[in-house]
């Protein structure tokens, strides 16, 4: 084995104590019905398969030509990427931002969750974070030297937390608290009613306010998904962190944006600074594109997902679970059929139809008794997935 005679070198315990990687397990049954012969159809991974709109593509193109962003970028970001964020954002949510001092761009909205941890949080300060939920929440905790407190998400309280269940002593060390809406791996949605709520809480608490709104334009039915800085005085606490990745089908690209309070802006910038050169200028133009460009083909993805979500709970459905369709998000968020626990339901789908779905117990132990399906497989293959699932009684 290479480098078995060379000392032994034994990772951080910041990584050491992460709890193992949920897609492990999943990946090996994969490949074990591979080897069997079984043509699996993968609902597993949320990242999108229709492909970037043209027009964004050619302004990378022609933005890589230009010898100017062959250069280091500003870290902060190219002024014109930020005042075009802060034009979409107005045009969106009705709230005027400064692009200089409450914008500021990031390479995908996951770099920018997990440095606001490390730029706001020291050893003994509290997190609170709902659960089942996007892991970069406790994993930015756990390299702060922080402590996690998770606010479980059940379904009687339409997987919205209780802000009034978190004990005294754990409000007084409570330094940050994210949450995520429209909401993975639930598909849960919310109106400003809840903003509002959590926004006086951190106000009352003087708790940061972190809004992951990677899925505020993936949308069904209707639905227009809430920023919490529409909410009078949110930019006191606030900061919400926003993607190009599900809006655009850009998760390759990696870029993102945070908006919100000029302190908090400037403190996760500083750890930017110290950490990483910027997002790539001819990408920060690709995203000048698509924010300022053509919107229509954002509603007409939608409407994509929208079907495949409608054929795969009208699946479900006849075949004996109890789904029900998401207002947004890729993800069908379903109670296993019969009292399965999520990975026993997850090995049954697996072999029984090859169909690859995720444990909910992955995204926190609330999540026990569900399993996510992702709607970013081609409509051919949800179809697919839809007429196997319908035939096997659980
Ligand atoms: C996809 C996703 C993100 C981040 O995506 P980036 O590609 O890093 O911008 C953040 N939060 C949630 C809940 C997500 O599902």
């Amino acid at each position: 084995m290479a480098g078995s005679s060379g000392p032994a070198f034994v990772r951080a315990e910041r990584l050491r104590v992460l709890p193992p990687y949920l897609f492990a397990a999943i990946d090996r049954k994969k490949s074990e019905l591979r080897r069997q012969g079984i043509d699996l159809v993968d609902l597993g991974i949320g990242d999108p398969d229709i492909q970037t709109a043209p027009h964004i593509v050619r302004a990378l193109q022609q933005a890589a030509e230009k010898p100017e962003n062959h250069r280091y970028p500003a870290y902060e970001g190219m002024l014109s990427f930020r005042t075009a964020a802060a034009g979409w954002f107005k045009q969106r949510f009705g709230v005027p931002l400064d692009p200089r001092t409450e914008l500021l761009s990031l390479i995908g909205s996951k770099e920018g969750i997990g440095h606001m941890v490390l730029a706001f949080c020291n050893p003994g300060d509290v997190v609170l974070a709902t659960e089942p939920g996007y892991p970069v929440y406790k994993i930015g905790t756990i390299f702060s030297g922080g402590a996690i407190h998770e606010l479980p998400l059940h379904e009687k309280n339409k997987f919205l937390p209780d802000l009034s269940s978190v004990p005294a002593a754990v409000l007084k060390k409570a330094k940050m608290f994210f949450f995520n809406y429209p909401n993975n791996p639930t598909g849960a949605v919310t109106d400003i009613g809840f903003m509002e709520e959590a926004v006086a809480f951190c106000r009352k608490h003087g708790i940061i306010l972190c809004h992951d709104a990677a899925y505020t334009e993936v949308v069904f039915d209707g639905y227009r998904a809430p920023s919490v800085l529409q909410v009078p005085g949110a930019k006191d606490v606030a900061i919400e962190f926003h993607s190009l990745s599900k809006t655009y089908c850009m998760t390759g690209w990696r870029i993102g944006f945070a908006v919100g309070n000029p302190d908090l802006i400037a403190g996760l910038g500083a750890i930017k600074t110290n950490l990483d050169s910027g997002i790539f200028q001819a990408v920060q133009e690709a995203g000048i594109a698509a924010l300022t460009g053509d919107q229509t083909h954002i509603s007409k993805n939608n409407a994509v997902v929208q079907d495949r979500r409608d054929l795969l709970v009208a699946a479900l459905r006849k075949s004996g679970w109890e789904a029900t369709p998401a207002r947004g998000t890729y993800y069908l968020w379903v109670r296993t059929p019969g009292g399965l626990s999520s990975v026993e339901c997850v090995d049954r789908v697996m072999s029984e139809t090859g169909v690859v779905i995720t444990p909910g117990t992955g995204f926190g132990k609330s999540g026990e008794g569900y399993v996510r399906f992702s709607l970013t497989a081609p409509t051919s293959a949800i179809a697919e997935a839809a007429r196997r699932l319908a035939r096997v009684r659980f």
